[in-house]
């Protein structure tokens, strides 16, 4: 293992917990990752010594939280390599940011007919927008099919693109299929045709080197809550050109530059986007979320969840009537296993394996369009991260087997 898995796990006090009379067996990190006390104690210390509002006072508080909050920032773009701090837009969530581009940049720019292309594996987060935006403005979405193994088609995908093409949006990491999809073609082809490219990437910002100028993708958005940060707190990188051609989101205090009785004009990016008082003291965690992965590394962060993958796929392919979902390569499979248990339905088997104190997820993992292409309407997911232990997936395995025993199946 790259990582000193033992010693990271000293920094999480949630993992020595116990569920049910066990040693808690986290195994839901997809869906939000626990935290560090570097993450905590950055934002008691906030709350303890320096909290005030930020960008308003001009006293001491208000400016050293505005000072801890600039950096949260200036940390984030360069974490994600963005050219300058000023393309980063603090957001609740990806939810949130995706939201943002469907109303600021597909229903403000494009036109009635415009394409939208998205692809068949998508979170709901990276549907449900998009959808809407086709319904009330009239424009047209398509979506890339897969391979037999759960990647994007690039053939088909490019079939897609067109003329019409104004946007493409797609995870860089599955939730539910683990699959990673090297962008950059992709990219390089929706540009070919003069579309803009949203990497949606809530999977692959916790667990993978991200560099959005050599991705070349022209917004990025991620959620602070899965990779190690506070919940409320997310994240839109947009190149600044694209920012500064987009209306606001939302209005009101703080996303100005003056309001009279007749109108008011914006501040410049990233304020426009960023209406009313901000989640501050979550930036602040975020920050020392990603000072505290930057000191792991990167790549070493994937090259442990690579290995954990590699295992896990490995021993959850031996167990009777198990079957997996996605890339069976775990070079191109993320921290996430999905997989059906013959005539076990996965609530089922999550309850049993909760009675073990081992936490998975059970269920459409809000991607209901990709399940219904795959036939089915439930999948368990087990995922990992960088506190996980290999003995958690033996404990997964030996639960799930419990679980065929006590249904008798
Ligand atoms: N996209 C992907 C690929 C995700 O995994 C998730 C969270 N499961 C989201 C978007 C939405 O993230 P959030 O709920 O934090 O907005």
């Amino acid at each position: 293992m790259t990582l000193d898995t033992q010693r990271i796990r000293a920094d999480f006090p949630i993992l020595s917990e116990t569920v049910h009379g066990h040693p808690v067996t986290f195994l839901d990190s997809a869906a939000s990752s626990q935290k560090p006390l570097a993450v905590l104690q950055a934002m008691d210390d906030v709350y303890r010594h320096r909290y005030a509002n930020v960008h308003r006072g001009v006293y001491l508080f208000s400016d050293e939280a505005t000072q801890c909050y600039d950096a949260a920032r200036a940390k984030i773009a360069a974490f994600f390599g963005a050219r300058e701090t000023e393309e980063i837009v603090f957001t609740r969530n990806a939810t949130e940011s995706l939201n943002l581009l469907a109303y600021s940049y597909a229903r403000a720019l494009l036109q009635p007919g415009d394409e939208i292309v998205l692809t068949e594996l998508e979170h709901h987060a990276n549907f449900v927008p998009w959808l809407e935006a086709a319904r009330t403005h009239g424009l047209v979405l398509k979506f890339a099919p897969l391979t037999k193994d759960g990647r994007i088609d690039e053939v088909q995908f490019a079939s897609l693109l067109g003329p019409r093409t104004r946007l493409v949006s797609f995870a860089h990491v599955s939730n539910v299929l683990g699959t990673i999809t090297d962008p950059r073609p992709l990219i390089e082809r929706a540009h070919a045709v003069g579309a803009k490219v949203i990497l949606d990437g809530c999977q692959s910002a916790p667990h993978m080197p991200v560099d959005v100028q050599a991705l070349g993708c022209d917004f990025y958005v991620c959620s602070g809550h899965k990779m190690l940060g506070p919940t409320g707190i997310g994240v839109l990188y947009g190149r600044r050109e694209l920012l500064e051609a987009m209306p606001p989101f939302m209005t009101g205090g703080d996303m100005i530059s003056h309001v009279g009785f007749d109108g008011a004009r914006w501040a410049d990016i990233p304020l426009k986007f960023e209406a009313g008082t901000p989640a501050f003291v979550e930036a602040i965690g975020l920050g020392a979320a990603i000072d505290y992965l930057q000191a792991l590394g990167m790549h070493n962060v994937r090259a442990h969840e690579r290995a954990l993958t590699a295992y896990a796929l490995e021993r959850l392919s031996t167990v009777r009537g198990l079957r997996l979902l996605g890339p069976l390569d775990p070079d191109v499979h993320g921290g996430v296993a999905s997989f059906t248990l013959e005539r076990i339905h996965p609530h089922d088997l999550a309850s049993l394996l909760d009675e073990q104190g081992i936490a998975v997820r059970a269920g459409h993992h809000c991607a209901q369009p990709l399940h219904a292409r795959l036939g089915i309407t439930a999948t368990a997911r087990a995922s990992f991260y960088v506190y996980t232990l290999p003995e958690e997936i033996d404990r997964l395995i030996d639960g799930i087997e419990y679980a065929q025993r006590v249904l008798k199946r």
